[in-house]
């Protein structure tokens, strides 16, 4: 395995290498430019997007990223000034036109991950038309179960110190950990303070995507970062690597197999 595994990095001749060695899955973010409380940074979802590819592609090793689409679906954070959002179609068209260069270098297997909640919805209506762009040769998977990355976190969190209440899904304790390990010069932990501690249930969610999130979190943080360490950073950050590597094993076969599932 390259040391390197950052496509936009490679020179073109270490590229074709890599294909011809059996590089042939692609990884790639989408994240987001938004609020993230008064404690954190607008690119958190961005930045860990490419980290969390980067584990995801050595986990499922012969993978290389491909550069993270640094901005998402983010309507819902608008009300935050700094948020930049992506119309749906937006996306989708980042998303085809990466998806089909791909392809035509000759990548076999192509696994979108989000780092951002917002861009689940987006991801899993786009899919099919992402495949049809590309035809058969290439599998186009994507992970956009926003319970799955909720209750990784809850899990770790739980397990590590016992907060898992306070894992609210946004600028919460998992993702101002994540933070700590990622950026901690940008973390600012004398403005973490609680935010909506209301659990992370559907209907919550669906008001929020409706009316924004400052209609449930005026400061827009949902959960509670205070407790925030680099240890849970890490272990939030393994658990969901090792969570979606798992998940695109699994997709991969299943599709192999039936590619109408
Ligand atoms: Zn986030």
């Amino acid at each position: 395995m390259p040391d390197n595994v950052l496509l936009e990095r490679m020179t073109w001749p270490e590229v074709r290498k890599a294909l011809d060695a059996g590089y042939t899955t692609a990884v790639f973010a989408c994240g987001a430019i938004e609020q993230h409380g008064p404690h954190l940074p607008l690119f958190v979802d961005a930045e860990h997007g490419t980290r969390l590819a980067e584990e995801v592609a050595r986990r499922l090793g012969k993978a290389l990223v491909a550069p993270t689409i640094r901005v998402g679906c983010s309507e819902h954070h608008m009300a935050f000034p700094g948020t930049i959002s992506l119309q749906r179609s937006t996306l989708e068209s980042l998303c085809r036109d990466y998806c089909t260069s791909l392809a035509r270098h000759g990548f076999l297997r192509i696994c979108i991950i989000s780092s951002h909640g917002g861009n689940m919805a987006p991801l899993a209506d786009m899919l099919d038309r992402l495949r049809d762009a590309v035809g058969p040769q290439t599998q186009i998977l994507a992970f956009c179960e926003i319970d799955d990355l909720i209750g990784t976190w809850k899990r770790v969190v739980g397990d590590a110190c016992g907060l898992d209440d306070r894992v609210g899904g946004h600028a919460d304790i998992a993702e101002s950990s994540l933070m700590l390990i990622l950026h901690p010069d940008l973390v600012h932990r004398e403005e973490a303070v609680a935010g909506c501690l209301e659990p992370p249930t559907e209907a919550l969610l669906e008001r929020m995507f409706r009316d924004g999130l400052h209609s449930v979190a005026p400061n827009g943080i949902l959960g509670d970062p205070r407790g925030m360490t680099v240890k849970i950073g890490q272990l939030c950050l393994d658990e969901l690597a090792d969570v979606l590597a798992t998940f695109f094993r699994a997709e991969s076969g299943a599709r192999a197999a039936d590619p109408e599932s």
